[in-house]
């Protein structure tokens, strides 16, 4: 099916009336996407779009920023151009948009000479809605030249954040982009991102030149993302036992600092029965690729990856991200935990840390590098994750007053909203791990002075006379697990700070003294050992257990997705191009009993009704 747009009139219609354009993205949103409804900004971006004006959308990860420029592009006159950093994605997006019968296509180095010319013929033939192109590409003379002689329905550029040496990705080749205003000055242009920090904001209207456009902020939040954290014993057992209860067979990202760790993890967890991939830059480009591959194209996958990962990774059914390792910062924490759940359907962030991570990490930024005032920055950064990983109220919370944003009430989908966490008077327990660390010259590390508080004859106690000191032994109405959530609280509160030049130890920090001589009293999140959560009905859940279905439900769930995964390689792409995981939740749920029934789902619009929904019927029907 071929989407043409309505003659439309040059100069825009008066904003108030009920618009025909308007209109016609209604009826495109459903007839083309299946949806019944504008999320969030959408409306008013498109609209705004659509009467011709510039943007800048800042949007979180799975907010829908693909229809803020597809549907104006489908109304407006003309091709939509589409600037996009990474082939993959683009690939992903083109085949998406085929299959709901868009005519779309990409240009980039992917497709040889021949390719490319009778694409650019297609162009000019206006045989085509959307063309993707890779920036390098877009800003070539030739290519410019050409699009000056056709008609262009906008430009959209996406990750503006590219064009800032500041955004996490920068690409040269975006700072080229400026030229497009120049050369088109009356076609729109809406350039999107998902990081919408001051400085790289402010870079991507400046190189763009987008200080005439319209900005459209949404905020940070990631609301069917569940945050927990858990404090780190026997890692990988622990990781296994998160997946084996919440996410038996999911598809996720498992993150890890060192190369040799991501083999071992990939290893242990193949052993356990999961299908799951190393991913890191030794291994070689070939290898990379094909798993990165089967994470996309197969269900279930699991990569364990350092933080190579990632970066233009669009599966939208990524159900869950796993860190065994401290990110360096909450930005990255939000950026690597973002590539859960972008389809909207519940997604798991689960992190196991302990202080002797974020000291290495901390030592290791001592040892960079970097000039000292990075050095403080990027120590600053540690310490605004340490009181993320210890916060007592709630994680979304922190998390977003973080970036500046807010949430009114507490989230109700992180740990510390599931189990509220009790506090307690430490005033006392706070004086005797000061004084242990004073007492040994404030060099040593946790391990040892938690011996010292228990009162453990160790050798190195014994060596260094530290079994006669006053508080040898003061503390052992307290458990060692106890003792070390202690000392990472005075850590995160800056009552304790570690010696990074030094080799690690703890010593005093600037709210030490207060405690000491008594003048503050300080308060501690009761420990509690780490329970696991509790699926509400045991029994054999499969694949759906984060998506909460169940019986019979959850058996038409996978028949679903078994059809739609044979459809995928058939057809060689990966199967959420082909239907989304929460059509598939809707259709198990609603299980629609004729055409009419079927076209009310959410993601299903006229072309997957006409290629699919005979088969669909049936599987349901047989269901
Ligand atoms: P982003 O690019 O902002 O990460 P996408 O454009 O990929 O997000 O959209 C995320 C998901 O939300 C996709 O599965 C998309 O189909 C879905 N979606 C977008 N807009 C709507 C809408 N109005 N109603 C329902 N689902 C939507
Ligand atoms: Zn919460």
């Amino acid at each position: 099916m071929a989407v043409s747009a309505p003659p439309m009139s040059s100069s825009s219609p008066p904003l108030t009336q009920p618009n025909a354009a308007h209109q016609r993205a209604q009826d495109l949103l459903r007839e083309i996407f299946g949806y019944g409804h504008f999320r969030g900004q959408q409306q008013a971006i498109i609209e705004h779009v659509i009467d011709g004006g510039d943007g800048l959308v800042l949007m979180p990860t799975g907010g829908g920023k693909s229809l803020c420029y597809q549907i104006p592009a489908l109304v407006r006159p003309g091709l939509g151009i589409v600037v996009s950093p990474l082939i993959a994605l683009m690939k992903d997006q083109v085949d998406a948009l085929r299959q709901a019968g868009v005519r779309a296509a990409y240009l980039n180095s992917s497709l040889n000479p021949g390719e490319s010319r009778r694409l650019e013929e297609e162009m000019r033939d206006g045989a085509l809605d959307l063309v993707y192109v890779a920036p390098e590409r877009l800003v070539m003379p030739y290519f410019l030249d050409m699009l000056g002689q056709l008609k262009i329905a906008l430009f959209a550029i996406d990750e503006a954040h590219c064009v800032s040496q500041w955004g996490h990705n920068f690409r040269p080749e975006y700072r080229g982009l400026s030229i497009l205003h120049e050369r088109f000055p009356d076609v729109p242009r809406v350039a999107l991102t998902a990081t919408a920090d001051g400085p790289t904001r402010k870079d991507i209207v400046d190189r763009l030149q987008l200080g005439q456009a319209r900005v459209f902020v949404s905020g940070f939040d990631r609301p069917n993302i569940g945050y927990r954290v858990v404090e780190k014993k026997d890692a990988r057992n622990q990781l296994l036992n998160f997946l084996k209860t919440e996410h038996p067979d999911d598809a996720g990202i498992v993150y890890c600092l060192s190369r040799r760790k991501v083999d071992e993890i990939a290893d242990f967890l193949s052993q356990h029965g999961r299908l799951a991939l190393p991913y890191h830059a030794g291994l070689d480009a070939e290898t990379r690729q094909r798993h990165q591959d089967r994470f996309l194209k197969d269900e279930g996958v699991v990569v364990v990856a350092t933080v190579a990962f990632g970066m233009g990774i669009d599966k939208p059914n990524v159900r869950f991200v796993a860190h065994l390792d401290v990110p360096r910062s909450l930005e990255a924490y939000y950026q690597e935990t973002g590539r859960a759940g972008r389809d909207g359907l519940p997604a798991t962030a689960w992190m196991a840390y302990g202080l002797a991570d974020v000291i290495s990490c901390k030592q290791m930024v001592q040892g960079s590098e970097l000039d000292d005032r990075q050095k403080r920055v990027e120590l600053q950064k540690l310490d605004a994750l340490l009181g993320y990983c210890e916060t007592s109220t709630c994680r979304r919370q922190v998390l977003l007053n973080y970036f500046n944003d807010s949430l009114p009430g507490p989230c109700g989908n992180c740990d510390v909203c599931a189990n509220p966490v009790k506090s307690w008077d430490g005033t006392v327990a706070a004086q005797k791990a000061l004084s242990a660390v004073y007492r040994t010259g404030q060099r040593f590390g946790v391990q040892h002075l938690v011996d010292l508080l228990t009162g453990k004859e160790t050798d190195k106690i014994i060596e260094r006379g530290h079994n006669a000191l006053k508080t040898f032994g003061v503390g052992r109405d307290i458990g060692r697990n106890a003792w070390a959530a202690i000392f990472r609280q005075l850590v995160a509160g800056g009552y304790l700070a570690v010696d990074v030049e030094g080799h690690g130890g703890l010593l005093f920090g600037p709210k030490a003294t207060a405690v000491v001589k008594g003048e503050e009293t300080v308060e501690f999140r009761e420990h509690k050992e780490e329970k696991t959560p509790r699926r509400p009905s045991g029994g054999a859940r499969r694949g759906t257990a984060a998506l909460e279905l169940e019986g019979s439900d959850a058996t038409l769930f996978e028949a679903l997705r078994h059809w739609r995964l044979e459809l995928s390689r058939e057809q060689g792409v990966p199967p959420y191009v082909i239907l989304h995981d929460a059509t598939l939740v809707a259709l198990s749920v609603e299980r629609p009993s004729n055409i009419e029934e079927l076209a009310a789902i959410p993601g299903v619009g006229r072309s997957k009704l006409d290629r699919y929904g005979q088969a669909i019927l049936e599987i349901v029907g047989r269901g």
